[in-house]
């Protein structure tokens, strides 16, 4: 049997008592009594049919999938964030359908102070019957009547008052101030308003009553409210939940989750509008012969059938006809009735929950019975006590049922376990039922064991929240426009893209002329390409920076094979003598043609003849931009470009030898270094320079050099995001102004961080893990924003490799006079290879800067030994040729 222990839910028990514990129940209960309590116990098994029925209901209407039934609608809001607490300024909030039939206005001071609470002044407007069911416009016109009525005894001038509208029915929100109702609920009925934006419909009221200038900014409900105004306690309050005249909860789900946005980053309020959730297979069982009546006689019959069975409006109706019923047939008040409680509505949730109220005693439902005209006697009081527990228990039970499918959603989508999580509540039922809230912690814990839910009641009836929506929106404006001009001048044009790549062409010029020039345009000695035609077994060595690696490369017809064998190198030799300085360079090839490139080849020849083990030939020394061009070379003729994008950058490609000053011969072509890494040390690209690379650029070992390096490559990309971070913590846009130790600390941002940020697939998760690693306290704003910088700066180091390749390959294709030329880029590097858009930025900027050329990138393996290898084949057919 499935028991939720003391909650009275077991099913087939002996004798029915009264639902709860404590409460002493008439000794001659008549079975009809008995019969009616039974009808409203629900079991355990019932209670978690609900619980999965709805989370599927929710889920199937997230996904944009809408049944036959209504159901759940699950309306995302446009409040994408919590409030951070610093939000602060005077706002108007107007709250409709939030508590029945009246309407209030408060004014709503937020201090940006934690802790610091100004009271709000409120004030509360009955909305006459006729009101409720009349015309639209007389709704709306009877509104801002009560705007002006509360605003004039204010001392505010009416200069632009920021107004929150907390509307509570069911919308289709379209923007912070653009929602549509889709249907009245909870007794209103007035026509011409469904369908309708009612943020316009109010505005045109407040217009026509022409009194105030008011700016309705936002719009929300209030479950958003509710949530929105709770006070940030442990965790952020991410669930708001209310029970007033009708129910509904809102939570925040995951944007990317949502089908109708368009929008797969950050989070978003989804109003569930669980009030309209009606599974017959889940509801059906649980429902009383009282519920249908109630449901017919009710305003919108067959709508909101979970709403009937919760909200405050309906309670007291339940209990009515329960004890209409009872009278009837003669159980209670002497087989009597009253007029009054013949009528409807004449029960309200005030009524119920004093009756319960175990404090008043047994006087205060002998008074209330009273007052409804009827003459009860001791045991009618007692009983129509249980009548009311029955009612309002199971009603605190359905409701945790559908907290509990809430929490296991957010548990699915926050991939977490165990979920800790603050659920804001609001009210009349919350406010006044004494034992309401209780019930649905008891029977939440049961239904959601994993959950650590913390129940926070919300503060001034919700409207504190609304005055903080639009707060948050008016914050998140003005951090938006903080990140935008600080992202501003990373974001270039395609004038500026055009422009680097003509200042690079102008470079490449002189530096090849031997004039002054931030390019050096060093020539490699390199004559051709593979043909392919190369055959042979050579040796390569690669020295890395803490690895030496012995390849044998041998190339056949059958293609190219690699066998290597590592030796780390051992620390004494790494950190010993001057030897090390010239290893390094060997490998970087910074200097690789003139004096210092020559030491390395005699060193190495001298070496391996102290040796006399093998009879070696060293034939040529390699940059690795060299080798990777000549790597990819071997499988296609075309590459004639070498590119590197990883700790630094660099390019290669095969210059005509006639423009070459420092090169004898006029014919055939020659491999040239460019050390485009310098290019800028000129100044020539100053304006492109931002305060964020003028900083790293400040702190780095070479201060003043390789500035087109450090703003497209590995070593430095991290740093720019670091520094950007940095600035915008200063300002209060990031990690709520709060500067840490740890980012002030110097590469601490990897470049590789940002391949891991902008992965698609795991997005601002991975953000957040990221950034918690590195101890930094951020909310989804944060993440979202850390993403943005992340992107900007990685996307300029691609579009400005990109403008570098283009003047590269228009070169070419002006040298050889060709309208259209087809050519292949070989590279290598980390940044390039694993950054998720890097590669991808590059071809697109070449695309657009070089329209005359077709250019392939082509990812080199192996490149600096199968490179260096190559050069050497490419070498000896070279040499043997003149020899014939
Ligand atoms: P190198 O250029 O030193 O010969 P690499 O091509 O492997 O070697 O580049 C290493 C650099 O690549 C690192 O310094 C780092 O800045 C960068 N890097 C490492 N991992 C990643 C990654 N996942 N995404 C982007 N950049 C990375």
């Amino acid at each position: 049997m499935d028991s939720i222990g003391s909650l009275g839910l077991q099913q087939g028990e002996g004798a029915p008592s009264c639902p709860q514990e404590g409460l002493p129940c008439p000794s001659n209960s008549s079975e009809m009594v008995q019969e009616c309590l039974q009808q409203f116990k629900v079991t355990g098994a019932q209670l978690r049919q609900i619980q999965t029925s709805l989370l599927g209901s929710m889920e199937q209407a997230l996904r944009g999938q809408v049944g036959p039934a209504p159901a759940v609608r699950m309306l995302p809001t446009y409040v994408g964030s919590t409030p951070h607490g610093t939000e602060k300024g005077d706002f108007v909030v107007l709250e409709l359908g939030a508590t029945g039939a009246s309407l209030r206005v408060l004014w709503v001071t937020l201090t940006g102070i934690e802790g610091h609470k100004v009271e709000p002044r409120s004030q509360e407007f009955v909305i006459p019957q006729e009101v409720m069911l009349g015309p639209g416009q007389q709704l709306f016109d009877f509104a801002a009547r009560c705007l002006s009525e509360f605003l004039d005894v204010l001392p505010v001038d009416n200069q632009g008052l920021q107004l929150g509208f907390s509307f509570s029915f069911p919308c289709h929100q379209t923007g912070l101030d653009k929602s549509t109702l889709i249907s009245w609920t909870k007794g209103f009925k007035c026509s011409d308003v469904e369908g309708q934006d009612v943020v316009q419909l109010l505005r045109d009221a407040i217009q026509r009553q022409g009194a105030y200038s008011i700016d309705v900014v936002a719009v929300v409900n209030d479950t958003v409210g509710t949530m929105m105004g709770c006070e940030p306690g442990v965790g952020p309050c991410e669930v708001g939940l209310v029970v007033d005249t009708g129910t509904n909860a809102c939570y925040m789900e995951e944007a990317r989750h949502v089908a109708v946005l368009d929008e797969d980053r950050g989070r978003v309020c989804i109003s569930i509008e669980w009030g309209s959730f009606s599974d017959e297979g889940a509801l059906g069982p649980v429902q009383t012969i009282f519920d249908h009546t109630l449901d017919h006689e009710s305003l919108n019959p067959g709508a909101q059938r979970f709403e009937k069975m919760i909200g405050g409006l309906y309670l007291g109706e339940l209990v009515r006809l329960v004890l209409v019923h009872l009278a009837q047939r003669g159980v209670l008040f002497g087989g009597h009735t009253s007029p009054v409680l013949r009528s409807q509505g004449s029960i309200l949730l005030e009524h119920v929950a004093e009756m319960e109220d175990p404090s008043a005693g047994a006087a205060r439902v002998h008074a209330v019975l009273q007052d409804l005209g009827l003459n009860p006697k001791a045991s009618d009081a007692e009983w129509v006590q249980c009548v009311c527990m029955a009612v309002c228990t199971r009603a605190a039970q359905l409701c945790a049922a559908a907290l509990a499918a809430v929490l296991s959603r957010l548990q699915y989508s926050r991939e977490q376990q165990a979920l800790q999580i603050a659920v804001a509540t609001g009210g009349r039922v919350f406010e006044r039922h004494p034992r309401f809230l209780s019930v649905l912690r008891e029977t939440v814990m049961l239904l959601a064991p994993n959950c650590d839910v913390s129940f926070i009641p919300s503060v001034d009836g919700g409207g504190r929240g609304v005055a903080m929506v639009t707060a948050v929106a008016a914050r998140l404006a003005a951090h938006r426009r903080l990140l935008e001009e600080t992202l501003a001048p990373f974001r270039l044009t395609r004038e500026q893209l055009a422009e680097v790549q003509a200042q690079m062409r102008e470079a490449m010029a002189k530096g090849l002329q031997g004039e002054a020039s931030s390019l050096r345009m060093l020539p490699t000695y390199v004559r051709a390409t593979p043909d392919g035609s190369e055959r042979g077994d050579f040796l390569a060595l690669d020295l890395g920076g803490t690895n030496f690696r012995v390849l044998l490369v041998r190339v056949t017809t059958g293609g190219v094979q690699i066998s290597s064998q590592i030796y780390s190198i051992p620390e004494c030799v790494a950190q010993g003598s001057g030897q090390q300085g010239i290893l390094l360079n060997w490998t970087k090839g910074f200097n690789a043609s003139d004096c210092e490139g020559q030491d390395v080849v005699c060193l190495l020849r001298e070496a391996i003849r102290r040796r006399q083990a093998v009879e070696l030939n060293v034939v040529a020394i390699v940059n690795d931009t060299v080798g990777t061009m000549m790597s990819c070379g071997y499988e296609d003729p075309h590459c004639e470009v070498g590119l590197i994008v990883g700790t630094g950058t660099n390019v290669c490609y095969m210059e005509e030898l006639r423009n070459v000053a420092s090169v004898d011969g006029d014919s055939g072509q020659m491999c040239i270094n460019t050390e485009w890494g310098a290019f800028g040390d000129d100044g020539s690209l100053s304006m492109l320079s931002t305060r964020f690379d003028a900083s790293v650029d400040q702190a780095s070992i070479n201060p003043g050099k390789q500035r087109f390096e450090k703003m497209i490559s590995g070593m430095y990309l991290g740093e720019i995001v670091r520094h950007i971070l940095l600035h915008l913590t200063s300002l209060g846009v990031l990690f709520r102004g709060q500067q840490t130790q740890r980012l002030q600390t110097r590469d601490i941002f990897k470049t590789k961080f940002l391949s891991e940020i902008e992965s698609d697939s795991l997005a601002l998760r991975q953000v957040r893990a990221i950034l918690e690693d590195l101890g930094l306290p951020l909310t989804s704003d944060d993440a979202l924003m850390v993403l943005e910088v992340c992107q900007a700066v990685s996307q300029r180091a691609a579009q400005l490799c990109g403008a570098g390749v283009a003047a590269v390959v228009e070169k070419i294709r002006e040298n050889r006079g060709l309208e259209e030329l087809t050519i292949s880029v070989g590279v290598d590097g980390t940044l390039y290879k694993l950054h998720p858009h890097f590669s991808s930025l590059v071809a697109a900027t070449v695309r657009e800067l070089a329209p005359r050329c077709v250019v392939t990138f082509l990812q080199s393996e192996d490149g600096s030994g199968k490179g260096a290898a190559l050069v050497t084949a490419v070498a000896c057919r070279l040499a043997q040729r003149t020899r014939i």
